[in-house]
């Protein structure tokens, strides 16, 4: 089963995806990466989620990844006696440390460490940035600040800081036990959300051991004046719109996505759009025309993936989102000015290592000879990588041993990824990879595939070969006995 577009669907389960017929309805669909927020599920709901993945993963003998999306350091207020508190523009309001609950004047806020660093002249962002406040000033377990807009003010409702550097860790108690029993249970991929320095990643990345990739969602404006040390911390990327478009002004979202996009891209690391792509389809089957361009956009400008959250998680049009999006992305890539738009979008130089010397040159072969597929064997990923960081037309199959490789490269653009064991020697290396491309409908008979692998065969890290081969007669008449074959050997355990 192959997917007829490049850019991967990452989709966020819900109450609207919460069986194993929606989930398969939803990969059926397209989506290649399942999303499970940790704001809104529980240990349990979490094992449920990844049995069933896993279960619809066997029966499709397609990897499937998964990534858990950990909460993070989400700032709240406390009570409010008689909600709403309706508070106007001009008047004073103070946020402090007193736990009785607030009215129109005055809030608990339940975070001593906001206390410490903000300043005078910072912003104050209540109930998903409706309400405005600037800091008049900070005393003793007291901010006191002037309301700029006002609004309707209820309980625990969220607190975004745009301008202060909050001492906060990326990672809460609650966050590190999800992190912990998410990493036993095996997903692909951690998320940290509300990241702000380095530092964060650098801790997540110790607690989670290698066990799954790291990444970070970028969702703060502190964050964006380190972005190049994070990136190089981090595993992968989430233009984290949502909250970004908070704490930010939101005509700036747009170029940052651009911004950060490219410095992930150029990194060669995946890099995931996220948040509203197409948040009417939560009501309406089909969506806006603003909609279908955004989504468009984030495929031009050459994104790994592009995310559906409450669309899929909450709405009542699930599957309707990601075929709508599959679509749209099917569309663009075969739009005449898609290559060159990628291509203008971002040059990426190979960085001076075997592994880039061979990406670039497997692209450059693969156009002047029109190439069926490249066929990368990578046993850690590190190669299908850095080949997916070439944007190459050919399609890309990533070819590893190990399930967990095969599982987190389901994010990356271009790779459709195949379990299968080390080859024996060259010969087979090149009549494997034929095979698989044939047998997964990249190649036809005549046709003549490029290959990337290292020799010795089965190191990891060790990509020093290119070869060509030709999908011969003989590799076609062996797939085809081995599928009519009554009692041929079962099919290797490979997971396509
Ligand atoms: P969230 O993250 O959905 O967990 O808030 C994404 C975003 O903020 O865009
Ligand atoms: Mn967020």
């Amino acid at each position: 089963m192959k997917r007829e577009r490049k850019v991967k669907i990452l989709a966020t389960l819900g109450p609207a995806s919460d069986t194993e017929e929606k989930i398969e309805a939803l990969f059926l669909a397209g989506a290649d990466v399942f999303r499970i927020n940790m704001s809104h599920s529980s240990h349990e709901q979490l094992k449920n989620y990844h049995d069933m993945i896993r279960r619809i993963e066997e029966r499709h003998g397609r990897p499937i990844g998964i990534l858990v999306d950990l909460q993070g350091p989400k700032l709240r207020i406390g009570e409010i006696a008689d909600p709403p508190a309706i508070l106007e523009p001009g008047d004073t309001f103070v946020l402090d440390n007193d736990p009785t609950p607030g009215d129109a004047t005055r809030a608990y806020l339940p975070h001593p460490e906001i206390f410490e660093a903000i300043r005078p002249g910072d912003q104050v962002l209540l109930n998903d940035g409706l309400i405005r406040l600037s800091v008049l000033e900070v005393e003793e377990g007291r901010i006191v600040t002037r309301v700029i807009y006002g609004g309707p003010l209820s309980s625990r409702k969220g607190v975004n800081l745009p301008d202060t550097v909050v001492p906060l860790s990326a990672m809460t108690d609650k966050d590190k036990e999800n992190l912990d029993y998410a990493c036993a249970l095996g997903v692909d991929w951690i998320a940290l959300s509300f990241v702000q320095r380095p530092d964060d990643v650098a801790a997540a990345r110790k607690r989670v051991r290698g066990r799954a990739g790291v990444l970070a969602k970028i969702e703060k404006p502190a964050a964006l004046r380190c972005l190049r040390e994070i990136i190089e911390l981090s595993d992968a990327l989430m233009v984290a719109r949502g909250d970004l478009g908070v704490e930010l002004p939101l005509e700036s979202v747009p170029g940052w996505q651009k911004r950060i996009t490219r410095a992930a891209r150029r990194a060669g690391k995946p890099v995931v759009v996220a948040t509203q792509m197409l948040e009417s389809m939560i009501e309406n089957p089909s969506p806006t025309r603003a909609e279908v361009s955004d989504v468009a956009t984030a495929v031009f400008e050459g994104a790994d993936a592009i995310m559906l959250s409450a669309e899929s998680a909450a709405g009542k049009w699930p599957v309707e989102a990601v075929m709508t999006m599959d679509r749209i992305a099917q569309n663009v890539e075969s739009d005449p000015n898609y290559r060159d738009i990628i291509r203008s979008q971002l040059e990426t130089r190979p960085e001076p290592t075997t592994a880039d010397a061979i990406s670039a040159a497997a692209r450059s072969i693969a156009e002047t000879l029109k190439v069926s597929s490249i066929i990368s064997y990578t046993s850690s990923g590190a190669t299908g990588l850095r080949i997916a960081r070439e944007r190459p037309e050919a399609p890309i199959i990533a070819l590893s041993p190990k399930i967990e490789t095969v599982r987190r490269l389901s994010l990356v653009w271009g790779l459709h990824c195949v379990v299968t064991e080390d080859p024996r020697d060259l010969d087979d290396m090149a009549d494997k990879a034929c095979r698989i491309s044939f047998r997964e409908g990249f190649s036809m008979i005549g046709e003549r595939v490029l290959i990337t692998c290292g020799v010795p065969l089965g190191t990891p890290g060790a990509t020093n070969m290119l070869r060509l081969a030709d999908i011969t007669a003989e590799v076609v008449r062996q797939e085809q006995a081995q599928k009519q074959a009554p009692c041929a050997p079962a099919t290797p355990p490979e997971m396509k």
